[in-house]
Order: C-alpha cells, then sequence, then structure tokens
C-alpha cells in the first residue's frame, strides 16, 4: 500500500449541526491525517462544477442547491491507501445501507445530506485537491 492524499468535504448538514470536530476525530481514528483544511461557502458556479460529473443525474439541482445551503469544510487527507480507506470511514452513500460506526451511519440525515464527500479515485482525488487547494496550504 502507498502513502496517498484524497478529498474530503464536511458538507452542509455538518456545519450546520456543529458536527466539524466529531467527523474529524472519525478520521484521525482511521488512520487519515487532515493535512489541509478550510471552510468556506461555495457559490452556486463552483458546487455546479465540482458536481459538473453528475450533471446529468436527476439529483443534480437537489445536490447543488444542498451544498450551497451552508459552509463546508474542505481537506486533504493523507494516509495508508487513503481513497479507500475514507471511502471506507464515510460508510455507503445513503446512511441507511451505511455500515455501523462509520461517519454516515452516524450522523448522516439523509442520502442527499450525508456528512461528508470523499474522492472516489486517485485520480479523481488530484483534481478535487487541486480544485480547493494550492500547493502551499498543504501541509504533510
Ligand atoms: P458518494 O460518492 O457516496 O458521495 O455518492 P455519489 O457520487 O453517487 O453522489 C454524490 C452525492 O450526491 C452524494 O454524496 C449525495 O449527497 C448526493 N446523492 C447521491 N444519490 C442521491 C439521490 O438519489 N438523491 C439525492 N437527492 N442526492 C443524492
Amino acid at each position: 500500500m502507498a502513502t496517498e492524499r484524497t478529498l474530503s468535504i464536511i458538507k452542509p448538514d455538518a456545519t450546520r449541526r456543529n458536527l466539524t470536530g466529531k467527523v474529524n476525530a472519525c478520521l484521525e481514528a482511521a488512520g487519515l491525517r487532515i493535512i489541509a483544511q478550510k471552510r468556506l461557502w461555495l457559490t452556486q458556479a463552483q458546487a455546479e462544477a465540482f458536481y459538473g460529473v453528475h450533471r446529468e443525474r436527476g439529483f443534480f439541482r437537489d445536490l447543488v442547491t444542498f451544498m450551497v445551503s451552508g459552509p463546508v469544510v474542505a481537506q486533504v487527507l493523507e494516509g495508508e491507501n487513503a481513497v479507500a480507506s475514507n471511502r471506507e470511514i464515510m460508510g455507503a452513500t445513503n446512511p441507511a445501507n451505511a455500515a455501523p460506526g462509520t461517519i454516515r451511519a452516524q450522523f448522516a440525515e439523509s442520502i442527499e445530506a450525508n456528512t461528508v464527500h470523499g474522492s472516489d479515485s486517485a485520480e479523481n482525488a488530484a483534481v478535487e485537491i487541486a480544485f480547493f487547494f494550492s500547493g502551499l496550504e498543504i501541509v504533510g
């Protein structure tokens, strides 16, 4: 296994409920290091660009509306196999299907307001990290 980086977002449902620290504790307990982090409120255009791959899906409009409904916390996580291990600690997209102990099983409100985003491949992680962070902001 190699040391990898992945992009995580703590979504508006979680910042609204003051869960940033609890989510971070789960990430760190899973062995992931938070090597960059910033809180920001996405614009409509930024949310549409970030989720551009989902543009054709029926839930795209709702997803963008949700993602601009409050602040998010964007993060770079680093660790062994970080992409897969973050996906594991996040849990399934629909919290009803998320394994016990995962972030989404513990905190998600719905399939849409599901607390966290995590890159799904190393290739997408590189693109998504560059969307939010410059090299100077990432301190490994
Ligand atoms: P993820 O990789 O587990 O985040 O899931 P996807 O890439 O399939 O979807 C991206 C995001 O869109 C999810 O995290 C949810 O916030 C949202 N989403 C996914 N499926 C649905 C759906 O069926 N309905 C709605 N409203 N939102 C969805």
